[in-house]
């Protein structure tokens, strides 16, 4: 039994080598009775990030197979991360061709950073420019949500002229779109994530075909912590724009967000703040602006700090429908783009 388990298993092939899983070794160990059948993966990469996928698609096979013993099928991950070899001296990127590098950050969740990163990126795509999106929030990945693209299995490519691998990144009208979201359950606990992050999210920066854009932008996890230096050590950031609601201006978070990119050792020019959800206008009273949180913090926060103030950008029905939808609103509503619009040529002047 066990033997045809393997033969069944080998059919599978790991999306970057193209070996079937048996053969390479990624099967290490299979042990099979009437009773249940229990199948051991080890990826000798640590955090491989195809290791869920294969993981999932073993299971499936086996209760194809053996429908009786589908509730007694257990997939077992291992990592060979001891016995890693040394990281080859020269290291290769698809960044190359990226002009511009901007990363997305905030000092809390839930403050709109990845609605602005998402319609931010529509906005510079209707000026013209190529760009990408690089999900790495670990905590909330919710741009495969913004763009309709959950379902995204990316797959990878050899190159045979360059030995080299690729990951093809998800198509976001018109914009290369990778997420950490694409690797990870929602179910997957915190702790599992940040441990898989650090590794996965290197891969997914250098080894995604971005090809040619003229920015990319990275909706990065909120807050402050070693997710970060990770991500600010393997790319060379252009700038940083910080997003912030009115009542979190005042907050210590998104001061730590700010010293964290001026900190002599990262040095990530602040392009400046944006204030989401600066006041509230309700359909039936178009001239009224509710500042429901307060009113002018981050343009003054922005002033004693030194940083530059991009732009405020109102609470809109269509913006939250939008981020629900698939279809960011500054794709479909002009107002919204006119708020983004003035915030993106600030951006692009630096
Ligand atoms: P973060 O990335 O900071 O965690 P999100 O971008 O996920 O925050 O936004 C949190 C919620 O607030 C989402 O439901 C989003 O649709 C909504 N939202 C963000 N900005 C606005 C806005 N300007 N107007 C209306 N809803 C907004």
């Amino acid at each position: 039994m066990e033997n045809s388990i393997k033969q069944l298993l080998d059919g599978i092939v790991h999306p970057e080598t193209g070996e079937g899983i048996v053969r390479s070794g990624i099967v290490e160990k299979v042990t099979a009775d009437t009773e249940k059948i229990t199948v051991t993966l080890r990826f000798r990469k640590a955090r491989d990030p195809f290791a869920l996928k294969i993981k999932n698609e073993v299971a499936a096979r086996l209760r194809e197979r053996y429908p009786a013993l589908s509730d007694r099928i257990t997939v077992f991950i291992r990592e060979g991360e001891a016995q890693q070899p040394a990281q080859p001296a020269e290291k290769r990127t698809t960044t190359d061709r990226i002009a511009h590098i901007i990363a997305v950050a905030s000092g809390k969740g839930g403050v709109g950073k990845s609605t602005v990163t998402a319609n931010l990126a529509v906005t510079l795509r209707n000026m013209g420019y190529r760009v990408g999106i690089l999900d790495a929030d670990i905590y909330g990945p919710s741009q495969p949500k913004m763009f309709g693209a959950e379902g995204y299995v990316p797959d990878a490519e050899h190159d045979d002229a360059t030995g080299a691998d690729y990951i093809l990144p998800a198509d976001a009208m018109d914009m290369k779109l990778m997420s950490i979201g694409f690797f990870i359950r929602p179910t997957d606990a915190l702790m599992w994530r940040g441990a898989m992050a650090t590794n996965a999210l290197k891969q997914l920066i250098h080894q995604t075909k971005w090809g040619t854009l003229d920015f990319l932008l990275i909706d990065m996890p909120p807050g402050t912590g070693d997710i970060h230096l990770s991500i600010i050590g393997e790319l060379k950031i252009d700038a940083a724009v910080i997003v912030s609601t009115p009542q979190q201006i005042a907050v210590a978070d998104v001061v730590r967000g700010v010293e964290m990119f001026r900190n002599p050792n990262v040095n990530i020019p602040v392009a400046g703040i944006v204030e989401n959800m600066a006041w509230f206008t309700p359909a039936e009273l178009p001239e009224n602006r509710y500042y429901l949180f307060g009113r002018g913090g981050a343009r003054a926060y922005a002033e004693a700090s030194g940083t530059d103030f991009l732009g405020e950008i109102p609470i809109i029905q269509s913006v939250m429908e939008g981020g629900d939808a698939g279809t960011p609103a500054a794709a479909t509503d002009p107002l919204t783009e006119s708020y983004y619009r003035s915030i993106a040529s600030k951006i692009v002047d630096k």
